[in-house]
């Protein structure tokens, strides 16, 4: 069992960190908000009094943190946190930043002797309650392999798709995918319903036609269909609006870095703009719908 410090327990590091102390592995843990702390300390974790604390001793440091500025500021400059882990350790960033942010990172890390792995997951917070993300990893094969059993406590499925920031590329390529789908899956429903069209009877056709996806099935964006749908509770908890802006800001960024085009990408990044700026950027991303059906 492992020694590991685990920083950001928000709405997927908090089940993950839950998942790993079911595992049997030693915790310590850092949030900066205290009541994420409270509930780890509650489920068996130490909490540490800041993040320098909690990686002093640590064999892993996991971090799963919004975007890629405070993965930076965690990490790097005068303040950060890569002089304070031990030699040796094995450093795996979890969240979704910019592919360059987690090379930067990772470099930087490389040079303290520190082996570090990009490991963006995809599952959403249900994933991260059940322990079975996919892990999407970018670095060396042989730093994976030592990551393996770790991320096996929190996932089902771990991919290696190529050096160091390929996890970050890899991410951004399903979830540009996951978010152009959820907006046309909100369009069909509506568009059935302003014809009279029972929604729910629409998506049980759906997912069994060549309509079907994650949109239909898992996440329907209509209220009702799905009893575990963000949708049904208000649109509250899950994949929040502002997080999917943030992924189709990166893909758009990623796609200029190599003149890759990606019109589909680009309309949904403007789509759920307008969701967050019509005051859904901290409700699920399925209320993109509202844009097109304003009382589903
Ligand atoms: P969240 O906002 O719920 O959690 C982030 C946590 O990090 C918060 O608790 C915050 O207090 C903490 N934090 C921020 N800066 C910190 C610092 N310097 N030190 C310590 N704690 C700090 O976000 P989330 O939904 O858990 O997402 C985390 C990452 O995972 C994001 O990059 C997101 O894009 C990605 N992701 C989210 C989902 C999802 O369904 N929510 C799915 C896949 C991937």
């Amino acid at each position: 069992m492992s020694r590991i410090a685990f920083i950001g327990l928000g709405h997927m590091g908090g089940p993950m960190a839950a998942n790993l102390l079911k595992a049997g592995h030693e915790l310590l843990v850092f949030d900066l908000v205290a009541s994420a702390v409270e509930q780890a300390v509650g489920q068996g974790a130490k909490a540490a009094a800041n993040a320098t604390e909690a990686v002093a001793h640590a064999e892993i440091v996991i971090s799963m943190l919004p975007a890629s500025r405070h993965v930076e500021g965690l990490y790097l400059g005068e303040a950060g946190l890569l002089p304070h882990i031990p030699a040796g350790a094995l450093v795996i960033d979890c969240s979704t930043i910019a592919p360059a942010a987690a090379q930067k990172v990772a470099k930087a890390a490389t040079q303290r002797g520190l082996a570090m792995l990009d490991a963006p997951v995809s599952g959403g917070t249900a994933g991260a309650a059940a322990g079975t993300l996919t892990f999407i990893v970018g670095g060396d094969e042989h730093v994976l392999e030592r990551a393996r059993p770790i991320l096996a406590a929190m996932g089902k499925n771990i991919f290696h798709v190529g050096a160091s920031g390929a996890g970050q590329v890899a991410k951004l390529c399903n979830n540009m995918a996951l978010g152009v789908i959820m907006a046309v899956t909100g369009e069909a429903l509506a568009l059935g319903a302003a014809h009279g069209l029972d929604a729910k009877v629409l998506s049980q056709m759906m997912a069994v036609s060549t309509g079907r996806s994650w949109a239909t099935e898992v996440c329907n964006p209509w209220p009702g269909v799905l009893e575990n749908a963000p949708a049904s509770r208000g649109y509250a908890g899950g994949f929040g609006t502002d997080l999917m802006l943030k992924d189709l800001g990166l893909a758009a960024e990623a796609a200029m870095g190599v003149g890759a085009s990606i019109p589909l990408g680009e309309l949904a990044r403007n789509l759920y703009a307008l969701n967050s700026k019509a005051g859904r950027g901290g409700l699920d991303f399925s209320s993109v719908i509202k844009l097109v059906a304003p009382d589903p």
